[in-house]
């Protein structure tokens, strides 16, 4: 998609560390991060929202899943908690529409868990 930035992020045409890259997808920070930790993951297929998913990409979005919880141990917020949110067009919040699914969390609690 050539106006998509997170394609060109994809290609190598935007400069940005991976955290993480398998077949399927990228994992990289948050230009303008919400939370200590803000990682977004991200499929390499151009996907325009959770609107658009097709039973074809069950693989794709289950690993969106299982990299954003290997990516909370990895950050070592597991434990604390995190948020895992997908906005969806315009009124969701998004802004970006190639789907991506937001890692949040790292905030100091003030409570135990126990
Ligand atoms: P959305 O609201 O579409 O779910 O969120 C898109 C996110 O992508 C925003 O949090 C924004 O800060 C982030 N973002 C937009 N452009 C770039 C970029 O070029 N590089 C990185 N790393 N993040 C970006
Ligand atoms: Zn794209």
């Amino acid at each position: 998609m050539e106006d998509c930035i997170f394609c060109k992020i994809i290609a190598g045409q935007i400069p940005t560390e991976f955290l993480m890259e398998t077949e399927d997808l990228v994992v990289f920070r948050d230009i303008n991060p919400k939370a200590p930790v803000h990682l977004l993951i991200v499929p390499k297929q151009h996907i325009r929202s959770i609107n658009d998913i097709q039973k074809n990409h069950k693989e794709v979005i289950a690993s969106l899943f299982y990299i954003a919880k290997e990516m909370a141990a990895r950050e070592g917020i597991d434990e604390s908690g995190y948020k895992l949110q997908f906005h969806v067009e315009k009124g969701g919040g998004q802004e970006v529409f190639h789907l991506h699914l937001h890692l949040i969390g790292g905030w100091k609690l003030t409570t135990s868990r126990t």
